[in-house]
């Protein structure tokens, strides 16, 4: 495997822990390695303590590989809709996640920085989690959004390296803190 994205993938995993987003063995992540292949997390593993033996390098056109996370369906979807996408990281995001539970989106208008960095958010109604419709609504609705809200689920953010897939969770995240903060004036 690439041990550049694989340490990539292992700083962003301590990253997410450490704004609270990978609850229990929640969270899936996945970088592209060249035209057909693709680095995933294991299924069932806790992402905050990730390490190298908990990932695996897969053939991106494979539907369903046994050990990989079940939810590489969605994954795979958005790597073959989307040549641009290098990365993916999916996430239960406290913040985000009450906009999500709300059914409503963050208003990147709120801060220049998130709005010249994440240009939209978008919402994809929900899908049961592990399933193929659940990768095609993300491409159908997602459209080149970096960042996706999973109604009534979580967070999935999408970008040309695993570095801007992390910085578009942490700014959108930290997005939806102000504006939940805002609620309060
Ligand atoms: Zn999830």
């Amino acid at each position: 495997m690439d041990s550049g994205l694989v340490n990539e993938l292992v700083h962003a995993a301590a990253v997410l822990n450490s704004i609270g987003c990978l609850p229990a063995t929640d969270g899936n992540f996945s970088a592209r390695t060249g035209q057909s292949n693709a680095i995933v997390t294991r299924k069932g593993i806790e992402k905050r303590a990730l390490c190298t033996d908990d990932l695996i390098e897969i053939d991106i056109e494979d539907d369903q590989p046994s050990e990989a996370s079940s939810e590489w369906k969605l994954h795979r979807a958005l790597y073959l809709a989307r040549p641009d996408v290098k990365a993916i990281l999916h996430v239960h995001a406290p913040q985000l996640g009450v906009f999500v539970a709300a059914g409503l989106v963050p208003d990147v208008k709120l801060l220049m920085e998130a709005e010249m960095t994440l240009g939209s958010i978008k919402m994809i109604p929900y899908i049961e989690p592990g399933t193929s419709l659940l990768g095609e609504h993300a491409v159908k609705f997602g459209g080149n959004s970096g960042v996706l809200l999973l109604e009534r689920h979580g967070v999935v953010a999408v970008g040309g390296s695993v570095r801007e897939a992390l910085h578009r969770i942490e700014r959108a995240e930290f997005l939806a803190r102000i504006q939940l903060g805002m609620k309060l004036l």
